[in-house]
């Protein structure tokens, strides 16, 4: 969830000039508009509210952008005075050496992303059944990867990366929030906070794989167990699109923990 939204309104006034202007006129005259009251009238004339640089809308026309965000208010380029409304950049984490980003590995700081298991993780094997029998493998070593996530130019280091399942960044979640995932084909180390998207912004078709999540409406299986496809409503904003339903089967819907109460 990149934050777009940092800048909930805008300071509407016409005749004023960052240069020229006088901020405190602008705060005591200015209207506060947000982005659905926003008109294209108002084009070169809204301000921040903190730093009182011109702002532009993104799309201007639009409710949202290309990738499904909310339109949001954004800084022009000319001034740049420094503003904690300004959307941080998504270049995500770079380190000066391979010793540091090794560091960061073993620090838990770090994960490089090799890819996902493409089968299901299956549990240990247990000769003695009265042992105690640990959860399935969901994260097991990689190879060494070649990452470009040097601070000088896109420099590469070659690091141990994991491959790992889903299931395995949802356990000791809260913890992974605010861990580094360097995911396959992308190009920078990203906190996976930034990494995920709510399908309530999800408007158009991707073809990126990205990290969902969503709340749960209603779970139906309509046919046999565990063979039959299990439909899982999510709360979905209708729009072109009616809604959005996750169709997996009833077997591997239940080991993911959904069934007709989720
Ligand atoms: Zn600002």
């Amino acid at each position: 969830m990149e934050d777009n939204n940092l800048i909930k309104f805008a300071y509407y006034l016409e005749d004023w000039d960052f240069e020229k202007g006088d901020k405190k006129v602008l705060k005591k005259e200015a209207k506060e508009v947000t982005t659905t009251e926003y008109l294209p009238e108002m084009k070169g004339q809204i301000f921040c509210p903190e730093c009182s640089v011109p702002l532009f809308k993104s799309p201007e026309k639009k409710e949202f952008d290309t990738n499904g965000r909310k339109a949001f208010f954004a800084h022009g380029r000319k001034y740049t005075p420094d503003c904690s409304l300004r959307v941080k950049k998504a270049e995500g984490k770079k380190y000066t050496s391979e010793e540091l980003a090794k560091k960061a590995i073993e620090d838990d700081e770090l994960v490089i992303v090799k890819g996902f298991m493409k089968l299901k993780p299956v549990p240990p094997k247990n000769d003695n059944p009265q042992e105690y029998q640990g959860d399935p493998v969901e994260d097991i070593d990689g190879e060494l990867a070649d990452v470009p996530i040097g601070r000088h130019n896109g420099e590469s280091f070659s690091l141990p990366s994991r491959i790992t399942t889903v299931r395995g960044l949802c356990r000791n979640f809260n913890k992974n929030m605010y861990k580094y995932f360097h995911l396959p084909g992308r190009k920078n180390a990203i906190q996976l906070r930034d990494l995920l998207v709510d399908i309530k912004n999800v408007h158009n078709i991707d073809d990126v794989p990205r990290l969902y999540f969503a709340k749960i409406k209603s779970s139906i299986n309509r046919g046999p167990t565990p063979q039959n496809i299990r439909q899982t409503m999510f709360e979905y904003p209708r729009g072109e699109y009616v809604d959005f339903c996750l169709k997996a089967v009833d077997l591997s819907s239940r080991e993911h923990g959904i069934d007709d109460n989720s």
